[in-house]
């Protein structure tokens, strides 16, 4: 990967002149220059990805925003939309690649959305809310509640990741399976676009069907097509009552075979997370994760189900006449209904991500299968890893009615991606897709024509010249 040979670079002279005119738009509070004040913005969550910002800057408006992208289109100075910082892929922090990507200076500021935090109230006949793009997930879920409502989003970084980030990624999480991906929680939404135009349609009726969607054409766009300033997203019934099980499974297969049979029988299964020992071995030595079962289990599979009265005796029921059949490979089971215990055996399916990261750097690719491969895919995941990368540590989790899993690698060095391609060409190989939620980003830019057609990627092109004519918008990330 190119990326990772650069050497971030201190801001030119030039592109200094910038500051007075971004200070003149956002105040001078809200450019950021200093390179300690920068530096957070300036990594990933991760810590693989990082880059030098010649300024962070934060706009309070949409006017601002738009003034702020006509201020670097002029100066054809990239923009790093920025979000949570909870990306995976290193699409929101700034890179040295701006001059490769057609932009003629290599700077880019980074545009942080932390200030766009209004939340509209909540509009219960409509069962909708308005929010800024700098809301966090977190705030959006309790703003919901406390109108008898819920977001059908939700994922482990809710405390950081924004509702821009999340459409700029169309951002999955654990309730997909209930309420499908962020893109499907849109009804609105209202961005700067590259040439610095300004789209807002937020009060529209939830039935809309006047010409092109451009909340789906911005879910996913990773910031290469707009800045998203707010959104209007549906909600959905607030579910108090909740049951969690985790089940020791005989493999990956009956894991899968079973979620299935639930979602059949329990319309109020809201989650179905699968991951192993060595993940959770994880868990238990750095945040005090506590083991379902005295013994460890070839797979295990959490379950959630969500309802206005106490699911649990559905799911009892359910899971009582599905173990029975010969075939289910259910080993052992672990029930949690009161709030404590469901974020007990919460956190050894969450608490992946944290107790992963405190081993080292992990290279994290994030795919999606076909859900009747992901027992072939789960099976010859690690050695293909070590055949690239020997050494090396393959822990799996994921979303498992999605066919989505995490694959985290530990033990190559940041910029040898010889398991990342490993991993890459086993999922094309079983049909899958490259990303399931984190996007493309810059880590799987010269991947990406290996999954689309050329068709499609010219289409894309297209697209991105119409709306970002200059490149300035998130130069590098997605197309490259
Ligand atoms: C512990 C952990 C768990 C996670 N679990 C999940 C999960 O289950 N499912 C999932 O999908 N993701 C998950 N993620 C990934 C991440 O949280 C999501 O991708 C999230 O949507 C990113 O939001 P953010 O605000 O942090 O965006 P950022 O990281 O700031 O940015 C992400 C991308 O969006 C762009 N962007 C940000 N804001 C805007 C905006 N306003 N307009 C245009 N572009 C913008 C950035 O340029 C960048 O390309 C997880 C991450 C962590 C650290």
């Amino acid at each position: 990967m190119p990326g990772l040979r650069w050497t971030p670079t201190t801001p030119d002279h030039d592109a200094m002149q910038l500051l007075p005119g971004l200070e003149r738009i956002v105040g001078a509070d809200h450019v950021l220059a200093d390179p300690a004040v920068r530096a957070g913005f300036e990594v990933d969550w991760t810590g693989r990805w990082r880059g030098v910002a010649l300024a962070v800057v934060r706009p309070g408006s949409v006017d601002e925003v738009a003034e702020v992208v006509r201020l670097c289109r002029g100066q054809r100075v990239g923009i790093v939309p920025q979000g949570g910082n909870t990306g995976l892929v290193g699409g929101g922090v700034p890179r040295p690649a701006y001059a490769a990507a057609g932009v003629a200076r290599r700077e880019a500021i980074v545009l942080s959305t932390t200030r766009l935090s209004g939340l509209g109230a909540v509009d219960e006949a409509a069962g909708e809310v308005v929010a800024g793009a700098g809301v966090t997930l977190a705030a959006l879920q309790h703003h919901a509640g406390s109108a008898g409502l819920a977001f059908g989003i939700d994922f482990g970084a809710r405390d950081s990741a924004t509702v821009g980030g999340m459409i700029a990624t169309n951002a999955g999480g654990i309730h997909v399976l209930r309420h499908g991906t962020m893109r499907e929680q849109l009804s609105g939404i209202e961005a700067v676009l590259g040439d610095g135009t300004i789209v807002r349609r937020l009060e529209a009726p939830r039935k809309d069907n006047t010409g092109y969607h451009l909340p789906s054409l911005l879910a996913g766009s990773e910031g290469t097509l707009g800045i998203v300033t707010a959104a209007r997203v549906h909600l959905v019934p607030r579910l108090d009552h909740r049951a969690v099980a985790v089940l020791g499974m005989a493999g990956v297969g009956a894991a899968v075979a079973l979620a299935a049979r639930l979602r059949r029988m329990l319309p109020t299964l809201e989650a179905a997370e699968l991951f192993f020992d060595d993940g959770l071995g994880l868990v238990v030595r750095h945040l005090g994760g506590l083991r379902p079962f005295s013994e460890p289990q070839p797979a295990y599979l959490l379950v959630e189900v969500a309802d206005v009265a106490d699911p649990e005796p559905a799911l009892v029921d359910a899971l009582a006449e599905l173990a029975d059949g010969e075939d289910a490979g259910v080993l052992d089971a672990a029930m949690a209904a009161d709030t404590t215990a469901r974020e007990r055996l919460w956190l050894l399916r969450e608490g992946h991500g944290d107790a992963i990261g405190r081993e080292g750097v992990p290279h994290k690719l994030d795919v999606a299968l076909p859900v009747g491969r992901l027992e072939a895919f789960v099976e010859r995941v690690g050695g293909a890893v070590t055949a690239a990368a020997p050494g090396a540590r393959t822990i799996v989790f994921g979303h498992v009615l999605d066919g989505n899993l995490h694959v985290n690698v530990m033990g190559p060095a940041a910029d040898d991606e010889g398991a990342d391609d490993a991993v890459l060409w086993l999922t094309l190989e079983l049909g899958g897709s490259i990303s399931a939620e984190h996007g493309i980003g810059i880590a799987k830019v010269r991947w990406l024509a290996r999954d689309r057609a050329p068709g499609d990627l010219a289409a894309m092109r297209a697209i991105k010249t119409a709306l970002d004519p200059d490149g300035i918008l998130n130069p590098g990330v997605l197309l490259g």
